[in-house]
């Protein structure tokens, strides 16, 4: 196949041509589109999972957006894929593999997590849409020619009879049986370059002699009787591991099909992937890949990633694949804010209830009616929360979680301001509280500001375990959507003409999902949170809020209490001061004391091998 016109120009002159609107119709029309397969159920049910497992769980709804936004991939179609059939999991896994995994225990098992925590065909969904997607974009592919690019698969640890290292279907393996039996008899080139071994797929293909799987990782998994594995050494930088791709791409057979696992967790700072590569030098990875394999039809897989960087990995691997191209993504661009700014710029304040005229408050005070508060901030009715929070994707997310029938009540606050109560039905027909927040206008200096007393966020349907220990404040687990809030808040401070959000967050595990927000207004406390944060990227989220309650996070060598202080979220440009921030991070040093008993670890072994 002849290389795309397009191709043949130079980087820049591809970027220079992009950035015009010419040159963007060009692009457009000169492109073979590139279907990249999404749905916004990728996100996996699993509200605990962030704080497990480290990493980002809206990984794939960030590069969907990113590529919606990037004049470079205006090629790139989004896809929704259908759920994988039953009969098609049926060519790779068991029959009672498959019974199995009906049960919460068998899910709980694969994805580390607490039984009670596992909403089963809401996780299965996720799941099968992921598998789906791969069988799609093979068929797409070899139809067509040329790359698909699928956002969730990889599953690559998931065996003919069970599953592992959340991995529960081996996508890749069932996308080539579906081949297979449509006469598909060409030679398939498996590149597995997540950071861990495919031991899932060397099962599941072990009878197939026209797979060649070839894997490059940085962990050891014993042989593996039917791959070619390359087992790099901890922390191995770019330039070993782009040669060690380089000799096993001259050992791979003549493909007539490519699937590319273009693992996120192989970038330095991983929690559970053990190379050291950067964020250009994975790029570098999937444009050496692309090249090599061009004019083979391709589908590229994610695989894993558990460090706050993966999705840009995997972002990457789209610029790459489409666009050859080794732009990095701006360090100050946050996906969830800019789709958060352009939701926010579609609705409309009527529907969120404001209005200029008087309101049922002014009437109320004025009439002495009882005060019993019906809009939030004199603005927010409570239809146009449950509005917003849609829109937003907070209830969506809820739903999949089991809940359903959303009421929000409205009330004054006992710490002053308003208070806003989320209720919704969860099995069983009962009515729970899920989102308590109360919220207060105040002044900071001369900024009129939005004051959060609390925000409380609870899942009634989970239980605290040893994998999902209680934390201090927490009166159930939490639901996963304390970023998403923590954004709201941002925009209902925006629409109210407010300069900021500020609150007082009592522990590090409260802090911590704000942090890309909001920051200490104390320079040297800031200083020492981006400290503590620094020092315990090794530890994952429920690892380092119990060793703070505990008492075992040291500073110079003396317990360290967390210090509770007031933090603000400024949508006003402000001078932070910088120098004192980083003279405070660079001299303050946390250390970890050694846990007095393993109850709390969150460490699970093979069971919890990641993918
Ligand atoms: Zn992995």
């Amino acid at each position: 196949m002849k290389r795309p016109l397009l191709a043949a120009l130079s980087q820049g002159l591809r970027s220079r041509l992009s950035a015009t609107p010419l040159g963007r119709v060009l692009t457009r029309v000169l492109r073979r589109p590139i279907p990249i397969f999404y749905d916004p159920a990728y996100r996996l049910p699993l509200p605990a999972f962030e704080g497990r497992m480290g990493g980002e769980p809206r990984r794939a709804d960030f590069v969907a957006w990113y590529s919606q936004e990037d004049p470079l991939l205006s090629h790139c179609v989004l896809r929704a894929p259908e759920r994988v059939s039953y009969d098609d999991l049926l060519r790779v896994h068991t029959p009672s593999y498959l019974d199995s995994l009906l049960q919460p225990e068998t899910l709980g098992h694969i994805f580390a997590t607490d039984p009670s925590e596992i909403p089963v065909d809401e996780l299965l969904r996720s799941v099968r849409l992921g598998c789906g997607a791969t069988v799609e974009a093979t068929q797409w592919v070899l139809k067509r020619g040329g790359s698909a690019i699928n956002l969730h698969g990889g599953f690559h640890h998931a065996a003919r009879a069970h599953g592992s290292g959340l991995c529960a279907f081996n996508d890749l393996a069932v996308a080539i049986a579906v081949a297979r039996s449509q006469g598909f008899a060409g030679q398939v080139v498996i590149l597995d370059l997540d950071a861990h071994p495919p031991d899932g797929t060397a099962d599941c293909l072990a009878a197939d002699p026209l797979c060649f799987v070839g894997s490059l990782s940085g962990s050891d998994f014993g042989a593996l009787g039917n791959v070619d594995e390359t087992r790099l050494p901890e922390g191995c930088p770019d330039e070993p591991y782009l040669a060690a791709l380089d000799a096993l791409l001259k050992r791979i057979p003549k493909p007539q099909l490519a699937l590319v696992i273009a693992g996120g967790d192989v970038l330095s700072g991983d929690r559970l992937g053990k190379l050291g590569l950067t964020l250009l030098g994975a790029r570098k990875r999937d444009r050496i890949i692309a090249q090599a394999l061009a004019g083979v039809p391709t589908v590229w897989l994610p695989g894993g990633g558990y460090s706050p960087d993966a999705w840009k990995a995997l972002a990457g691997t789209v610029l790459a694949v489409a666009a050859d191209s080794e732009q990095p993504i701006p360090n100050d661009y946050d996906p969830l804010r800019s789709r958060f700014v352009s939701i926010a710029s579609a609705i409309s304040p009527s529907r969120l209830g404001g209005s200029s005229e008087l309101t049922e408050d002014d009437l109320a005070d004025i009439l002495g009616a009882p005060v019993e508060r019906r809009r939030l901030l004199g603005f927010y009715t409570p239809e146009g929360l449950e509005y917003g929070l849609s829109r937003y994707g907070v209830l969506p997310f809820l739903r999949r979680l089991g809940f359903d029938k959303f009421r929000i009540q409205l009330q004054r606050s006992s710490a002053g301001g308003d208070t806003m109560h989320l209720y919704g039905t969860g099995a069983k027909g009962k009515e729970a509280l899920l989102i308590d927040c109360s919220v207060e206008q105040q002044q900071q200096g001369n900024d009129p500001i939005l004051y959060l007393h609390w925000l409380s966020l609870r899942n009634p349907l989970a239980q605290f375990s040893n994998r999902r220990p209680q934390l201090p404040g927490q009166s159930a687990p939490g639901l996963g959507v304390a970023r998403e809030m923590v954004e709201v808040l941002g925009q209902v401070a925006r629409r109210l003409g407010l300069s900021g959000v500020a609150y007082r967050p009592a522990y590090f595990h409260t802090a911590y999902p704000a942090r890309h927000r909001f920051r200490f207004i104390d320079a040297q406390r800031q200083g020492r949170f981006l400290a503590l944060i620094r020092d315990l990227s090794h530890l994952s989220l429920l690892e380092a809020s119990t060793a703070l309650a505990e008492g075992r996070i040291l500073l110079g060598g003396n317990p360290y209490q967390w210090e509770a202080d007031e933090m603000v979220y400024w949508l006003v440009p402000r001078t932070d001061d910088e120098r004192q921030i980083e003279q405070t991070l660079a001299h303050c040093h946390f250390t970890v004391a050694a846990a007095p008993t393993s109850h709390h670890s969150t460490t699970t072994g093979k069971e919890g091998t990641p993918r």
